[in-house]
């Protein structure tokens, strides 16, 4: 049922979790083969606004050719007696619950790595302008956010103006992190919590604290705090700390209880330091993935838009697949680049002396939070290319992780792996002759495990 008599198809949260198949879509913006592209939200004067107005800048959607990939840049420009810029990033965020609200319209990711699909039925049944589009956001931004009083939306495809924005939106993702960097978990009598995902990934709530970002990287602990302020039946709410069961690993009583109160029991214990045991859910939308390695004891880290495949031979959407979908899995993590910048960064693991390989595209954005004796020792792309080359320049750096190979025993070779589970969760679902089979707390142990894409059910990219 829509909410609106007056736009050509549906809009409802129904539609939250509908996945766009590239051979059913129209167009897409942004996305994996468009290098720039980004959303971002800005607080303005009030007289600087004319509210409802939508802006369109380069072709609209009925212009651009079937099939084909384009860049975009939304800009959404928000004015109110109680905004202030600290609420952009709320704003900004709302846009991924919202877009994909309406039916035939899929949103993923956020900020600069946005990807949008446009159905090839809802387009023939007239949504065919990014006039509508914004009708509806303006709908639901002033719907759900009333202190929000004047809102302009901003389209823009055109490639010779996307650039000079692009650049400035990076720049202020940088100062809106920047901000929430310096206070402390332990400082705060709360976190907040995150489910606008759980329409892709159930049993998925982000665990966000001063000193952990969204798993999107688009929610800091501030824009957390402002989120539940303005809107506490929203997605994103409060959740008191409660005891310190573990300081090392990151437990706390009032994550474990929200957790499972938003999870429906699904996940009862959260770990927020650690990849281990109990780590954090994945949803979907992460910006990055630690995949751990048992060769050499150690943490690789790959990004979303890294092009290539890492040094275990998989490329980040195998990986994504593998940890995605709001399920806990020993030694993955999907996480926030902004994670990396923080001291609690896989704290419990030994953070980045854990670390062995990273693309040089992420190191270097993060090099600054990396302990200077260790950033040398890292590889990359252009050090390691797959496991023995990695274990090579390990030991020629001195990377610490060498010293434990020594002293607990070397690195598992195949012959040695069947004594190390290669895969714990606590929840595994399998799906087997028709049947779906839940593991519980399982262990798996194999000789050797083969990650493989499945062909008949991924799109080709
Ligand atoms: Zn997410």
């Amino acid at each position: 049922m829509s909410m609106f008599k007056d736009i050509p198809v549906e809009v409802g949260v129904i539609f939250e979790g509908e996945r766009i198949r590239r051979n059913d879509m129209q167009v897409e913006l942004g996305g994996p083969k468009v290098d720039q592209k980004f959303e971002i939200a800005k607080v303005k004067p009030m007289d600087q606004i004319e509210d409802g107005k939508v802006v369109i800048v380069g072709p609209d959607l009925k212009d651009l050719k079937e099939g084909g990939e384009y860049p975009l840049g939304i800009l959404i420009e928000a004015a109110g007696a109680q905004l202030d810029p600290g609420l952009e990033g709320v704003i900004e965020r709302r846009l991924h619950g919202y877009l994909n609200y309406i039916e035939g319209f899929m949103h993923l990711n956020q900020r600069y790595d946005i990807q949008i699909r446009l159905g090839k039925k809802s387009f023939q049944k007239g949504l065919n302008t990014f006039e509508i589009i914004g009708k509806v956001l303006y709908r639901l931004f002033k719907n759900e956010l009333p202190i929000i009083e004047k809102l302009q939306i901003t389209f823009i495809t055109d490639i010779s103006k996307i650039g000079s924005l692009y650049t400035d939106a990076l720049a202020s993702y940088e100062a809106r992190d920047a901000k929430a960097r310096g206070l402390k978990d332990n400082e705060v009598p709360e976190f907040y919590g995150c489910v606008l995902c759980q329409s892709f990934a159930p049993s998925h709530v982000c665990v966000i604290t001063p000193q952990r970002y969204s798993n999107c990287g688009a929610i800091s602990w501030h824009d957390g705090k402002a989120s539940a302020s303005i809107d506490p039946k929203g997605p994103i709410f409060a959740i008191p700390r409660g005891d310190v069961i573990n300081e090392e690993k990151g437990e706390f009583s009032g994550v474990n209880e929200a957790a499972k109160k938003r999870s429906m029991g699904e996940v009862t214990k959260v770990w927020l330091y650690t990849a281990f045991d109990h780590p954090h859910t994945s949803c979907g939308c992460f910006e990055a993935v630690t995949f751990y390695i048992p060769e050499v004891d150690g943490f690789g880290i790959v990004h979303r838009t890294f092009k290539g495949v890492t040094v275990n031979g998989l490329p980040f959407s195998t990986l994504a697949d593998s940890t995605a979908g709001g399920r806990q899995i020993d030694g993955f993590h999907g996480m926030s680049l902004e994670y990396m910048r923080s001291s609690k960064f896989f704290a419990a693991d030994g953070g980045w002396n854990r670390v062995v390989w990273v693309p040089k595209e992420v190191k270097e954005k993060v090099k600054d939070f990396i302990p200077k004796d260790i950033i040398g020792k890292i590889a990359t792309e252009d050090d390691a290319k797959g496991i023995d080359d990695l274990k090579t320049f390990l030991k020629e750096k001195n990377h610490p992780i060498v010293a434990k190979w020594t002293t607990e025993e070397a690195p598992a070779t195949e012959a040695e792996t069947e004594a190390t589970p290669v895969m714990t969760a606590s929840t595994l679902p399998i799906s087997a002759g028709g049947f779906k089979i839940i593991l519980t707390d399982a262990k798996i142990y194999a000789s050797k495990v083969v990650i493989k894409k499945d062909e008949s059910k991924t799109e080709k990219r």
